[in-house]
Parts: C-alpha cells; structure tokens; sequence
C-alpha cells in the first residue's frame, strides 16, 4: 500500500469540494471516498488502487431507509448491507433486495459495506487483482490476461475483445429488477441515472465501469413502488453455499392476473459485465401464461446473445435453469 491522505468530510457539499479541490492537484482517479472500505481498503493492499487522497464519508447522514410519498423507498448510500437486508421496509416490500443482500459476502462484510460501496464494487477477475498481469481494467491498452486464461467465473454476456469480467455483485442484480434509480451529487449539481444507464459496458474502455464522474458523490438509491400483487425472488447459484460469487443467479419481480403475465422484470448475476437486465426474457413473459414452456423460452431468449469463453461455457446452461427456476418459484400458488 502506497501512502496517502486521510480527511473527513463532514456533510455532502464538503465532501464533494474536497474531491474537486484535491483532484485539482492530484489525477483525478488519486481521489476515492471511502465508506465500508470492503472493496477500497482491499483494492488499495494489492495496489491496484493507489489513491493520493481518501476522503471519509462513513458519518455523512445518508444511513438511512425511509418510504417515499409515492409508495417507493429512499435508501442512503451509507446504509450498512446487513442493515437494508433486515429494514422492515425491504422485507415487505422488496423481498428480491434483502434475499440478494443475504446472499452476498459473509456477515462480517455485510455490517461494513454500504450501499453505494456495493454499487461500485470492482469484478472480481484474478487478473484485475494481480498487479503483475496485464489487465485491461487497471490498465488501459495492457492486454487481457482472461481471454485464453483463467476464465471460468467471466462475464458471457456484455462481453468485448478488451475485457470479459463479470459484475460481481447480488445487491446490484436485485436493483435492476427493481427498477433502481441513484441518485448523485457531483461539481455540477445533482443528477438521478436509472440503474440501467449506470452501469457501463466494458467496450474499448473497460476501465470505466459506471457513469461516475471525478468528484461525484452516490447519496442515494430510489426504488419505486413494485406492482401491488407482484411477487420477487432472488436465486444465486455457487460454488459453495456461502461467502462465494455468483456463478449465475437470477432476480425476478413478476405478478401474475387471470392466468397471464401482467409484469415480469429479469436481472441476471454472475453472467454479464454489468447486472443483466433481460428485456428479451422480459418480452417472453408478457401476457403469456406462467408455465414450464414459457419460462424456457424465456431463459432461452435472456442468453441467446451469450458469447463463452474457454472454460465459461456451463454458465449459459446454468444461467438458463436459474432463470427458470427463479421464474417458477415466484409464480408458484402452492
Ligand atoms: Fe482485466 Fe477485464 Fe481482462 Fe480481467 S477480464 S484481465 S478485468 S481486462
């Protein structure tokens, strides 16, 4: 770990013209906010991130769940993962969030990482985390170690010829269902971003990951009010039980009226470079009835565009039947 400042912000405004200021004296990407520290402090150990200047956030008060007047909820971006997975809120409203936030990390992490940590938490990949191998990621025009190397756990969706890694987080997968908006607080002012148009495609630039800017702030997420009747379920699937990524999962919100499909929302995890919303699985479901046939063709729709790599080619299989028995179990009325 390289030296660095430490400051504290002590509200939003501040926070922001500490970043602005310091990134006028050091590059921009010298300049981090640090919350839970669960993917910062990690990043910086192996000196994959090695910023100039950290800048405390964790006693900004944005540590709060509360309703919205429009039925939805406002959740801040310090808000601990253990502590919106058992907000009473989120267990009745929004069952696919705390399921999906349970099953992320371990409990230990689950009590430090925040909100907006988790929506900016970095893949995974072995070759992002390992300073002596070429990534693309960490450093643009180096080559990726991925493609034709360890690819097992990579992204098959969203892929590009500069970066395969896959988005690593539940939490992320579940928003996406849910139609998340974030809500962010930059030099310019603030601005909301659909969660959909947050997260980037690796592209030729995999070294952006999100639409966030130098100097800005995540404050909060927004969630809107779900379909009165719908039903959501988060399936993640492991090599282990617990404390493991995602080698594919599945978040759904979905409700059924007379029969017929009147919503369907589909996010996948494990398998795409960002959270993967299925708008063709979504297309599949309409107004079709809630059987085993249309929940094929939806799975077969959500990964038809899957592109493997050399050891990755079980997900598209896997993914496929994850979908399917998420879509299953949130319509079942027995
Ligand atoms: Fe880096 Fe992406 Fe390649 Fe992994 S897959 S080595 S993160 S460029």
């Amino acid at each position: 770990m390289e030296l660095f400042q430490l400051s504290r912000a002590n509200d939003v405004r501040d926070a922001i013209a500490s970043s602005a200021a310091s990134s006028g004296a050091l590059e921009s990407a010298q300049v981090r906010f640090l919350a839970g520290g669960t993917t910062l402090l990690d990043l910086m150990k192996l000196n994959v991130e090695r910023p100039g200047r950290v800048i405390d956030i964790s006693r900004l008060p944005l540590n709060q769940v509360e309703a919205t007047a429009d039925g939805g909820v406002k959740i801040g971006a310090t808000v601990r993962n253990a502590d919106l997975a058992t907000h009473p809120l989120i267990r009745e409203r929004y069952a696919v969030l705390s399921q999906a936030l349970l099953a992320g990390a371990s409990a230990q992490l689950r009590n430090m990482a925040t909100t907006g940590g988790n929506l900016l938490q970095r893949t995974r990949c072995v070759y992002f985390r390992d300073t002596t191998m070429p990534c693309n990621k960490r450093t643009p025009g180096a080559g990726c170690a991925a493609i034709g190397g360890f690819n097992r756990t990579m992204a098959i969706l969203g892929v590009s010829d500069a970066c395969i890694a896959s988005n690593p987080s539940d939490m992320n997968v579940a928003l996406t269902a849910l139609d998340a908006t974030i809500h962010i607080e930059g030099t310019k002012g603030p601005r909301s971003v659909p969660i959909d148009a947050f997260f980037l495609l690796p592209g030729a630039t995999p070294q952006r990951e999100t639409v966030i800017e130098a100097g800005d702030l995540i404050t909060h997420v927004t969630l809107p009010p779900q379909p009165e009747g719908s039903r959501s379920l988060y399936l993640k699937l492991r090599d282990r039980a617990s404390y493991e990524f995602a080698l594919a999962s599945a978040a759904v919100v979905v409700k059924v009226v007379d029969g017929r499909i009147a919503h369907a929302r589909v996010a996948l995890g494990g398998v795409g470079t960002k959270p993967w919303h299925s708008t063709e699985a979504e297309a599949a479901l309409a107004d079709a009835t809630p059987d085993a046939a249309t929940f094929a063709r939806a799975a077969d729709a959500a990964l038809a565009n899957a592109q493997p790599q050399s050891q990755n080619g079980f997900k598209v299989e896997l993914a496929r039947r994850c979908l399917v028995h998420a879509l299953t179990q949130a319509t079942r009325t027995d």
